[in-house]
């Protein structure tokens, strides 16, 4: 066990002498969980092997399972990757600082073990000065998966971090509660046209704007479990944001049969003696009898919903639920991430309920 220092810092003006705290311990090879914009990442020195392995174990991930590369300057992006398409350039000028990912070939600079073997990395550019400052004094691009133990939901605040890596890393920099709440949009720029391998905090109505062309792969709109042979975003095979109860997954056009599935799964679980958690959101949750009733927030706020996912499926975790039934939200805008997640902690357990 690891001692993990603790420290708070302003979201809005960061002190320097925190972050260098921070930031010699990413130059001596340790690791800091920080915020971002999206969800907090487990950062380490990306372009330092050793630190890289340390960080996937204390995380207990797959190494077949490549973190982001987080960069505070456009220029580095030039450093890591072989090349860099127009397309490339486009999102860059239009969307960081900000929640998207860009997977690009790889250039020679970057471990083996960072980018898991492959040939192509993953770089983005974080919208937050706690992030941006830390990248700049640790002078290094910052490899940073999510901060959390592999497979479960997502950290949003320093207390989740912590719930899962105290003793297991160095540092967490507490900057209070994401903004986004879900992880960013990855989209890969080496096929054509560029395809989103993961929906997240840059939508896809907005890639499309400056792109004309985007596809979605198949698996990041799956609502089951696809078979895939060779995949290009490793990421999406392992199980994932499930919290320790069962969810299921409730999805359908109308929100009244959505509603009423729901209570018939409910009533039948509370039967059998299960605590039974129901996910739900403003305008249902009045009217579920259950264990416990949590609302992600307004159907028509689904910036609320991103931000209130990973944060209700951990207090659920700590109310002892058993069973959690989940409502879908509509598949647009941020919603396309909230149902990719949710699909996912389901482990694509999904019952539809316009379908009877
Ligand atoms: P996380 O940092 O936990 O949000 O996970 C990072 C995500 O980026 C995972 O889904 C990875 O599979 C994905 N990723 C990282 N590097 C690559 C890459 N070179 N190609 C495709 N996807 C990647
Ligand atoms: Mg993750």
């Amino acid at each position: 066990m690891k001692k993990t220092l603790v420290l708070k810092v302003s979201p809005v003006r960061p002190k320097i002498e925190v972050i260098r705290v921070a930031a010699r311990i990413i130059q001596n090879g340790g690791l800091v969980a920080f915020p971002t914009e999206t969800v907090y990442g487990l950062g380490v020195d990306a372009l330092n092997p050793k630190a890289v392995k340390a960080m996937f174990k204390a995380k207990k991930r797959p190494p077949d399972n490549p973190p982001i590369i987080h960069v505070a300057d456009k220029n580095d992006v030039y450093m890591l990757a072989k090349k860099v398409p127009k397309e490339a350039e486009k999102l860059m000028e239009a969307f960081w600082p900000g929640p998207l990912t860009v997977i690009l070939e790889r250039s020679k600079l970057v471990p083996d073990v960072t980018v898991a073997g492959l040939s192509t990395v993953a770089i983005r550019m974080p919208r937050h000065k706690v992030a941006l400052a830390l990248i700049r004094e640790s002078k290094t691009p910052i490899a940073a998966p999510s901060a959390n133990l592999a497979g479960r939901p997502s950290p949003t605040t320093a207390e989740h971090v912590l719930k899962d890596l105290n003793g297991r890393i160095d540092m967490v920099l507490d900057g209070g509660p994401t903004r986004i709440g879900v992880e960013s949009t990855v989209i890969d720029l080496t096929v054509k046209p560029p395809q989103i391998l993961r929906p997240g905090g840059t939508t896809y109505e907005k890639l499309v704007k400056v792109l004309k062309k985007v596809e979605l792969h198949p698996v990041a709109v799956a609502d089951k479990k696809v078979k895939i042979l060779w995949a290009r975003s490793p990421g999406v095979k392992h199980r994932h944001y499930a919290p320790r109860a069962k969810l299921i997954l409730v999805e359908g056009q109308r929100k009244e049969k959505v509603v009423e599935k729901i209570q018939e799964l409910a009533d039948k679980f509370m039967r059998e003696g299960k605590k039974t958690g129901v996910l739900a959101t403003d305008e249902t949750a009045g009217g579920y009898r259950a264990d416990v009733v949590k609302s992600l927030g307004s159907r028509r706020n689904l910036r609320t919903v991103a931000k209130r996912l990973f944060l209700c499926l951990r207090e659920f975790d700590e109310d002892k639920v058993e069973v959690i039934l989940a409502e879908g939200v509509p598949l647009k805008g941020l919603g396309l991430a909230v149902m990719n997640r949710l699909r996912k902690a389901s482990g694509y357990t999904i019952v539809k309920a316009d379908e009877d």
